[in-house]
């Protein structure tokens, strides 16, 4: 089991530079409005607690104003990407309509889990919808480009399977404090 965790490739004091980084990001982008994050769980909760407090420190002495909605999507079957199952929480359109939006993820890979959660929150009449990834891979190119990209990106990796800080494999190591890459054969 300890034998899955692979070569760390991003360590802990790198990603709390670059989370600090996006907290004054969004501190400007949304200063003086009141966005709704929609938080793709569970991969982006670490993330996100992060996020959210660095944004917080790098508005002050403003107080940013924000809410949080949580959507549940499972696409992945172990390592292989498989269908796109999204749950929205009950009520979510009065709480999302006429507001900005920004959409938050762990990691955007082929695209489609960002892609189906975005036409779902246009659906619900949201202004203006962002979109914030910790981390994307470069992909080669097959087939169709994605329909939408993120428009914030923590860190683009190589196309392999991570995990640590937040994302899992078979819903363990979720709580290492650094990106990790999977072992090779595990
Ligand atoms: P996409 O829909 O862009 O292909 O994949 C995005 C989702 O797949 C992410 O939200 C994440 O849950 C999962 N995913 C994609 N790549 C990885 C990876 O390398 N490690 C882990 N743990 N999850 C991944
Ligand atoms: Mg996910």
């Amino acid at each position: 089991m300890r034998g899955e965790v692979g070569k760390i490739l991003i360590p802990s004091d790198r990603i709390a530079d670059r989370v600090r980084e996006l907290g004054r990001t969004l501190a400007d982008t949304y200063a003086g409005r009141e966005p709704v994050v929609v938080a793709i769980m569970k991969g982006c909760v670490l993330f996100l607690a992060d996020l959210v407090r660095a944004w917080g420190e790098a508005a002050r002495p403003e107080h940013p104003a924000m809410d949080l909605e949580f959507v549940s999507v499972c696409s992945y079957e172990g390592t292989e990407p498989g269908k796109v199952h999204i749950t929205l929480p009950e009520g979510l359109e009065a709480r999302v309509a006429g507001r900005p939006v920004l959409v938050l993820d762990d990691i955007f890979d082929t695209g489609r889990t960002l892609v189906a959660v975005c036409r779902e929150v246009e659906r619900l009449e949201a202004v203006e919808l962002k979109t914030l990834v910790l981390l994307a891979k470069r992909r080669a190119a097959t087939g169709e480009p994605p329909e939408r990209k993120p428009d914030w990106v923590g860190f683009e990796i190589e196309d392999r399977f991570v995990i640590g800080y937040g994302l899992d494999y078979r819903g363990r190591w979720r709580n290492l404090p650094y990106i990790a890459a999977l072992r090779e054969g595990a």
